[in-house]
């Protein structure tokens, strides 16, 4: 909705400058300004899932609680660490899977729902560049991921986490077509990038508010070695962490 009211202001400004003003000195550098500023928008929301520019995703929890969220599992030897940390502290979370890996543990995939945690499609290939896939290309890498997910837990999933979090028009279509919901996230962890336990821990400390999604990867030395300590430390800051049924709390229609 947002790209489309983007594209309709981008036009109505090309079309009115063309008409009053094409013969002033000032057309080609409007034109230019409009086309930065159209470009630049467009830029911030492929890049920035929260701004809900292509599609509208869940960034903040329904309640008080925080969300933690997992991406990129399951990995044999760390997802099982994490639910282990999980089930001492009584906390519910949501695991968005690629398909690829999924297929390789459904054990892990199996365990999870037994847990009471939810599991979300990150896409089956979890490619680098699927961003720029055509649509129907898309869809189908979402759908091999859905297949597995129903054939593990015997249920449809609905939801979806963008791979990288990039979005843009075909994500749009592809979860509009297969009825997925996207989550987003309002605390990134930069676990990706941030390889000190300490540094990570102290960051995302200091960082996490009430109704929090907090983006975290289950795949990472680093996230495992301190998600023990991250829930122990916020709890002691009054943090309270997603407990219970999660599907009641995550408010999408
Ligand atoms: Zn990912």
């Amino acid at each position: 909705m947002k790209h489309r009211i983007n594209i309709f202001i981008y036009v109505l400004l090309i079309g009115l400058t063309s008409f009053f003003l094409s013969d002033s000195e000032y057309f080609i550098p409007l034109i230019i300004l409009w086309t930065i500023l159209f470009v630049a928008i467009l830029t911030m929301g492929v890049l920035f899932l929260k701004f809900n520019y292509f599609l509208p995703s869940i960034t903040r929890f329904s309640t008080e609680e925080c969300l933690l969220t997992f991406d990129d599992g399951p990995h044999p030897d760390f997802t099982p660490q994490v639910l282990d940390i999980l089930k001492e502290h009584n906390i519910r979370a949501i695991f968005f899977v690629v398909g690829e890996k999924a297929e390789k543990h459904p054990e892990i995939i199996k365990r999870i729902i037994n847990e009471g945690h939810l599991v979300g499609n990150h896409s089956f290939s979890h490619n680098k560049f699927l961003a720029m896939f055509p649509t129907t290309t898309l869809i189908e890498d979402l759908e091999k991921c859905q297949v597995v997910l129903k054939k593990i837990t015997g249920e449809e999933n609905k939801l979806f986490r963008a791979p990288i979090g990039y979005t843009n028009p075909n994500f749009a279509r592809a979860i509009k077509v297969l009825k997925l919901h996207s989550i987003g996230w309002s605390l990134r962890s930069y676990d990706t990038l941030k390889k000190d336990k300490k540094e990570l821990l102290n960051r995302l400390v200091s960082k996490t508010k009430p109704s929090d999604i907090v983006l975290l990867h289950d795949n990472l030395p680093q996230t495992v070695s301190m998600l023990n300590e991250y829930i122990e430390k916020s709890k002691g800051n009054g943090i309270l962490f997603a407990s219970g049924e999660l599907k009641n709390k995550l408010k999408y229609d």
